[in-house]
């Protein structure tokens, strides 16, 4: 059975994986700081030669950003096709004290690798070129047809990767995209994601006087913008924790309540959520449990709020204006335009009489549902289970992975996110993390997802 020598040869190489993916996790490939534009250099020249060496004839794409790094296997007419997507930058390391080891130094420790990247998200995609070594090096046929894409800026909001799939479909035509940059429900339960909160982010500027004014002079006589801009924000959610733009809920998807009782089965704990975020306790819209909040329900919630004097003592003083940032996180069907068009026109329309109302729109994301039901998201899940030992469930993610709904769009394919790390490997923060035993078991999932996929031929039959 050619499968089984993969794993064994994957089982056989885990010192020299982890070796190779401490070099890589060495780079500083921080996108968003352009002090470190050799560096993403190099994190490009890494996975060249680490594709060339497989012989899979790597394409440095250049673009107005980073770039970004293509490669396929010879593609064998009748066999499916996977596209894997991964992203090479990182996010940069401040504040740098607070690490126990310097980010790219990669540390070793009670069996997680400690760098930045390390699970967010090098150690992920790594973990596909590992697996497919396995094939290659192994003299086995590779029994789907492979496509690779990884871009530079994820971590930055760069453009490339959009215009890139949009112009070049065709090239990036396959059955389905497998994305792992997500995280397991837990230590123990692997996971597939299968819905991700779109975003619409909005600044409101109040604006009143011309000019700061003296309060004693004017206080009383004058509508304050900051008082205002409290009045406004105030009336955004109910005391139920319902949005109250007109229309809002229009176009939510009701989930069923056969997935909602499958959330209910995971056993999640608000105590936990209680310890972990800190509070006393936990607020939320009514007639749902805090999971159903964060992945299956939209929010309103207010970033950032300035106005007027915040130095030191006291400065008497009605601010000219005041202003706040307000993003709305969204779920199918919601459309991010029409929220935005919606906020804007409430917003106005409950601005009090006296000062002026200006809505910005910063930035939108369409919240994405991705398939429970189709073969090939089922042969993933199926991978997961032999990989990582415990059967797999299905989750959702508060957050947006923007790159999954432009797949969708474009490529008409489901994408499969498949995530190897957890929620706790402090991504984004100090001491980011990857466990070292999710790492191989990363790899040996995605060998398997291959033989998985392989099995579905006749593809059509199946979808
Ligand atoms: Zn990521």
């Amino acid at each position: 059975m050619a499968l089984q020598e993969v794993l064994r040869y994957l089982d056989d190489h885990q010192d020299d994986h982890l070796k190779q993916l401490c070099e890589f996790l060495k780079i500083k490939s921080i996108s968003t700081q352009p002090e470190f534009r050799d560096d993403i250099r190099r994190a490009v020249d890494f996975l060249e030669s680490e594709l060339m060496n497989l012989g899979l004839h790597p394409e440095i794409i250049q673009t107005e950003g980073h770039p970004l790094v293509y490669a396929q296997s010879a593609q064998r007419e009748g066999l499916p096709t996977l596209l894997f997507y991964g992203h090479y930058d990182v996010q940069p390391v401040d504040p740098v004290e607070l690490w126990d080891s310097p980010p790219f130094e990669p540390s070793l420790k009670d069996g997680w690798i400690h760098a930045r990247g390390a699970s967010d998200d090098k150690g992920q995609m790594f973990s596909h070129i590992k697996a497919i070594e396995g094939f290659i090096r192994t003299g086995a046929d590779l029994p789907v047809n492979i496509k690779l894409i990884f871009e530079g800026e994820e971590e930055s909001g760069g453009k490339a990767i959009f215009a890139y799939t949009k112009e070049h479909s065709a090239k990036l035509a396959c059955d389905m995209v497998v994305i792992s940059d997500t995280h397991l429900y837990d230590e123990q339960t692997p996971a597939i994601c299968t819905s991700l909160r779109g975003l619409c982010y909005m600044e409101v500027v109040v604006t009143g006087p011309a000019m700061d004014l003296h309060s004693g002079i004017f206080g009383g006589a004058v509508r304050n913008p900051a008082d205002a801009l409290c009045r406004i924000l105030s009336q955004l959610k109910d005391e139920q924790g319902r949005v109250r733009i007109p229309g809002f809920y229009e176009d939510v998807i009701v989930v069923s309540e056969e997935i909602r009782n499958e959330m209910l089965q995971l056993g999640h704990s608000d105590d936990v959520l209680k310890g972990e975020t800190g509070v006393g306790a936990l607020f939320g819209e009514s007639g749902y449990t805090s999971l159903e909040r964060m992945w299956i329900r939209p929010t309103c919630d207010v970033n950032g709020i300035w106005s007027g004097y915040t130095g030191l003592g006291a400065k008497t003083v009605i601010p000219a204006t005041a202003s706040a940032k307000v993003s709305m996180r969204l779920v199918p069907n919601q459309d991010p335009e029409r929220i935005a068009s919606a906020f804007s026109a409430y917003v106005q329309d409950i601005c009090p009489e006296g000062v002026s109302v200006a809505v910005h729109r910063l930035g939108c994301a369409k919240p994405v549902q991705l398939p429970r039901d189709s073969a090939l998201v089922l042969a993933g899940k199926t991978a997961l289970e032999k990989g990582f030992g415990h059967k797999a469930v299905f989750i959702g993610d508060g957050g947006s992975i923007p790159i999954v709904g432009t797949f969708q769009e474009y490529l008409h394919v489901p994408v499969l996110l498949l995530g190897y790390g957890l929620l706790t490997d402090n991504i984004h923060s100090p001491n980011e993390r990857f466990k070292i035993t999710h790492y191989y078991r990363g790899i040996r999932t995605t060998a398997l997802l291959l033989g998985e996929v392989a099995g579905l031929v006749p593809l059509k039959i199946l979808r």
